[in-house]
C-alpha cells in the first residue's frame, strides 16, 4: 500500500497535496503518512498473529512523540536503546511493562530508570552489564528480567555499518559466553532469564538469516529449560527490509513463514523489534531547489535539504528515490535506469562537504530554482540522525492522516540553535 502517490503530475501524501504542505510549512520538510505507519505495523502483527507476538517498535528509527503515540494507540509496544528513548515512550503514554531495552552501554542511571518503569526485559549484551543490572536490582530489592543477546554469527548480508549479528562486531555474545552467563543468572536471586535476544542487522532483504536465528533460538531455549530456566521469550529483533528502490523487501508474511514453525515448537512468546520497515516508507523529505550548476562536466542540483537532515546517503551510501513534487514526467518504475527526457544529476545540499549529497548521477527531468523535490523512504533513520551541522535549523515534521494535517515538530529557529550555549565568563 503506497500512500505517497502521483495523481495528475502532483504528489500526494494520502489526500493532501505535498506542494501545499511545503507552501504552508516551508522546506526542508518531513512529511509522514499516519495510515502507512499503521498499515505496516499491522502487517507485522497480522503475519505473526498465530503466536500473538509483542511487536516492539524500534524507537531509534523515528522517535517523534506523535508517531510513538500513534503506534501506542494501535497496540504496539516499544524497543528502546537509551534512557532518553524510554523517557519518550513514557511521555507518549505507553505501558512500559511491555518495553524491551537493548544497547551495549547502559549506564547505572538508565538501568535504575528501566527497573523503576518495570520494563519487560533488558537485552543484555555483556557480562559486565549483567553484573551491573544484578547489583542495581539488589539495591532496589528487585528481580531484574533479562534476555541475553546472542551473537549467532549469521551473515545478514547488509551494509558493514549495520550488520550486528556477525562475529567480530560489538553486539551481543557468543554461544559459549551466553551459556555461561545463563548459569550465572540461574544462581543469582536478583536476576530472571526471560528469554533470548538476537538482532542481526538491517536492512535484511532475505528470510534465510531469520530462519537460521529462529532455529538457533529453539535450540538454545530447549537447552536452557533443561537446565531449569523458566525461559519463555524469543526476541528476534528487527532489521526487516524496506522497499527503497522497488520491491526488494519481502513482505512480513514471508519472514513469518520461516520464523513461526520454530517459535511454535519452542512454545515461546515472540517479541520483534521492527523500526525501518514500519516507518521508512511512511516518510518523505521535501526540499526546494536553490540553484543548478554545471561544472566539471556534471549537472548539480543544489537544494535546501542536506546531510545534516538526511545523513544516510553520506553515511551508508544508501539509495533514496528522488522525484519532483510536480513533475512534467511520470515517475519511472526503475529509478536507477536512464530515463528518456532526463539527465544524470547530482542532488546535493548546501553543506561544505563533498559527502553532502542525496543522490549521485541520478536521472532526473530538467529542474530549476523553486522546484520542489521529494526524497522518498526517509521516514526511518532520517530525523533521528539529523544534526545542526553548518548551523542549519532542522525542518518541521508533519503527520498526514487522510486529509488531516498535524504539525508534529516545529521548524527550529536560529534562537533554538544557540539556546544551550553560554558565554564563558572570564
Ligand atoms: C536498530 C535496532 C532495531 C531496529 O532495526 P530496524 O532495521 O529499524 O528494524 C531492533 N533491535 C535492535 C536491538 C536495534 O539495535
Amino acid at each position: 500500500m503506497e500512500l505517497f502517490q502521483y495523481k495528475n503530475n502532483e504528489l500526494y501524501c494520502e489526500d493532501v497535496k505535498v506542494a501545499d504542505l511545503a507552501k504552508e510549512f516551508g522546506t526542508p520538510l518531513w512529511v509522514y503518512s499516519a495510515n502507512k505507519i499503521l498499515h505496516e505495523y499491522r502487517a507485522i502483527q497480522d503475519a505473526f498473529e498465530e503466536v500473538d507476538p509483542v511487536v516492539c517498535y524500534s524507537v531509534k528509527s523515528n522517535s517523534n512523540l506523535s508517531i510513538l503515540r500513534l503506534l501506542n494507540g494501535a497496540g504496539c509496544s516499544f524497543d528502546v536503546v537509551s534512557g532518553g528513548e524510554l523517557y519518550r515512550v513514557q511521555h507518549a503514554g505507553a505501558d512500559t511493562t511491555r518495553v524491551v531495552f537493548a544497547g551495549v552501554g547502559k549506564t547505572d542511571a538508565e538501568i535504575r530508570q528501566a527497573l523503576g518503569q518495570n520494563i519487560l526485559m533488558f537485552n543484555v549484551e555483556s557480562e559486565a552489564e549483567l553484573d551491573a543490572i544484578s547489583r542495581i536490582a539488589a539495591s532496589m530489592n528487585r528481580v531484574a528480567p533479562v534476555a541475553l543477546r546472542l551473537n549467532p554469527d549469521i551473515d545478514a548480508k547488509t551494509h558493514a555499518k549495520t550488520t550486528t549479528g556477525k562475529k567480530g562486531n560489538k553486539f551481543g555474545m557468543d554461544i559459549e559466553r551466553h551459556n555461561a552467563l545463563a548459569d550465572k543468572v540461574l544462581a543469582d536471586p536478583n536476576l530472571e532469564l526471560r528469554g533470548i535476544h538476537m538482532h542481526l542487522g538491517s536492512p535484511i532483504n532475505t528470510t534465510d538469516p531469520y530462519e537460521a536465528a529462529a532455529k538457533k533460538a529453539l535450540e538454545v531455549v530447549t537447552e536452557l529449560r533443561a537446565k531449569g530456566h523458566q525461559t519463555n521469550w524469543v526476541n528476534l529483533g528487527g532489521g526487516f527490509g524496506l522497499n527503497y528502490r522497488g520491491t526488494e523487501a519481502p513482505p512480513a508474511t514471508e519472514y513469518a513463514k520461516v520464523i513461526l514453525p520454530y517459535i511454535k515448537e519452542a512454545e515461546c512468546r515472540l517479541a520483534l523489534e521492527p523500526g525501518r520497515s514500519v516507518c521508512g516508507n511512511a516518510g518523505a523529505l521535501i526540499s526546494e531547489v536553490i540553484f543548478t550548476k554545471r561544472e566539471g562536466g556534471k549537472l548539480f542540483v543544489i537544494q535546501d535539504a542536506a546531510m545534516n537532515d538526511l545523513v544516510r546517503p553520506a553515511m551508508y551510501d544508501s539509495f533514496h528515490r528522488i522525484w519532483p513534487v510536480n513533475p512534467k514526467l511520470a515517475p519511472p518504475t526503475d529509478y536507477e535506469a536512464e530515463i528518456e527526457g532526463c539527465e544524470a544529476t547530482d542532488v546535493v545540499g548546501p553543506i561544505c562537504e563533498s559527502g553532502d549529497y542525496l543522490a549521485k548521477g541520478r536521472h532526473l527531468p530538467p529542474l530549476q530554482r523553486g522546484d520542489l523535490l521529494c526524497t522518498f523512504s526517509a521516514g526511518a533513520y532520517g530525523t533521528v540522525m539529523s544534526s545542526n551541522y553548518n548551523s542549519r535549523p532542522r525542518g518541521a515534521e508533519v503527520l498526514v492522516k487522510g486529509s488531516d494535517v498535524q504539525l508534529i515538530r516545529k521548524r527550529e529557529s536560529y534562537a533554538d540553535l544557540i539556546e544551550h550555549e553560554l558565554f564563558a565568563l572570564k
